[in-house]
């Protein structure tokens, strides 16, 4: 037994001396110590999976070629990363996605943060090693906000378990056997037929381009902000180019949403905002038609007309694209200034 501090452990990695905390996984424990394991279904934010079968290492006193991300690390473990035998799984591993993979790198959107792209470069694989199997799926176009290129699917089930284990909505699930496996829905519906709620959280833990959205360009800065849409108040970081909202990433270090959003966060902003029918001015009917008014003109429309009413002849709606402080605003004007408690808010829909 080693003298770590009771909620510490050490093992060696790479004959690097490593102390980790207790309960985390050997890939835990060296990503900790910046030890690169290649992997492409393990995920931070998920279950232990063991899918993809990358991350195997050589533990010492250990039988085969145990996954990091699914082996409990423990206090004297001696851990080999990077032996011939490691290499020659990992390398096959790789060879064999790649085969199963269109090389359209360049006008993929996930070009230059595709994972895969990654562990190949890591490990020198630079040409197609093996021969290109005839896998062949029609794309889910269904879902007006992102699309499911199934030959790009690595089959990793990031996808599958985030919708599981984070959004739990369960919209998908591997299904089939052998080359017929892929994403599918209940009933191999498209996406848009099934209870997809279409958050695309499931998009952003692809490692791949198989889910990528439809209209999204990769920004040149990012500004944090808050998500407009209602009280839960997600932290998001809207993505900019050429003064445009191109994108839209959760923000994780927001205490409410954890880098999560929801259909209206990701995917209901940029349209939104740059709309030409967007309203910017108050519109006054006019002879039938609306016509632009200054906010003087508008207010002054409105308040005169709410002089005429009183108590149970008026009701007042608020709303969740309101901050908490406006809220707060509405529900005096309606209770002291126009003396009805007929207030209710949106959120209770
Ligand atoms: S968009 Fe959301 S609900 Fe739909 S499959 Fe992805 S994670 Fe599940
Ligand atoms: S669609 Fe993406 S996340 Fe889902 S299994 Fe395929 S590669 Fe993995
Ligand atoms: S992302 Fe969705 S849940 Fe989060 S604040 Fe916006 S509307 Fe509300």
């Amino acid at each position: 037994m080693s003298d770590a501090p009771q909620d510490k452990i050490n093992l060696t990695i790479n004959g690097q001396p490593v102390t980790a905390d207790k309960g985390m996984t050997v890939l835990e424990a060296a990503q900790a110590a910046q030890i690169y394991i290649p992997t492409l279904c393990a995920d931070p934010d998920l279950e232990p999976y063991g899918g993809c079968r990358l991350c195997v290492v050589e533990i010492e006193g250990m039988r085969g070629l145990p996954t990091a991300c699914t082996t409990p690390a423990s206090d004297g473990m001696v851990v080999h990363t990077e032996t011939p035998a490691v290499n020659e799984v990992r390398t096959t591993v790789t060879e064999l996605l790649i085969a199963d993979h269109p090389v359209e790198c360049l006008t993929c959107p996930q070009n230059q943060r595709c994972e895969l792209q990654k562990v190949a470069a890591y490990l020198g694989i630079t040409e197609q090693p093996l021969r290109r199997t005839n896998r062949l799926f029609p794309v889910d176009n269904s879902n007006p906000f992102f699309e499911l290129d199934r030959d790009k699917c690595i089959l990793c089930a990031r996808c599958t378990r985030t919708c599981s284990e984070i959004t739990c909505v369960g919209a998908i699930e591997l299904a089939y056997r052998g080359y017929e496996a892929k994403v599918a829905t209940f009933g191999d519906q498209p996406l848009m037929d099934s209870i997809c709620k279409s958050c695309g959280e499931c998009v952003t833990h692809c490692p791949v381009g198989a889910l990528a959205p439809k209209h999204a360009k990769p920004p040149t800065h990012e500004v944090a902000t808050t998500c407009p849409y209602c009280g839960v108040g997600c932290g998001m970081y809207l993505g900019i180019r050429d003064g445009h909202i191109v994108s839209v990433t959760g923000d994780r270090d927001n205490p409410a949403s954890q880098g999560r959003l929801c259909v209206k966060g990701r995917y209901g902003i940029n349209e939104f905002v740059h709309h030409p029918k967007r309203l910017t001015t108050p519109l006054i009917k006019r002879n039938g038609e609306f016509a632009e008014a200054s906010w003087d003109e508008g207010l002054d429309l409105v308040s005169e007309r709410l002089a005429n009413y009183k108590g149970d002849e008026i009701a007042v709606i608020s709303s969740a694209k309101c901050t908490n402080e406006e809220n707060y605003v509405i529900q005096k004007l309606a209770r002291t200034v126009l003396g009805t408690n007929n207030l209710d808010h949106c959120a209770r829909l």
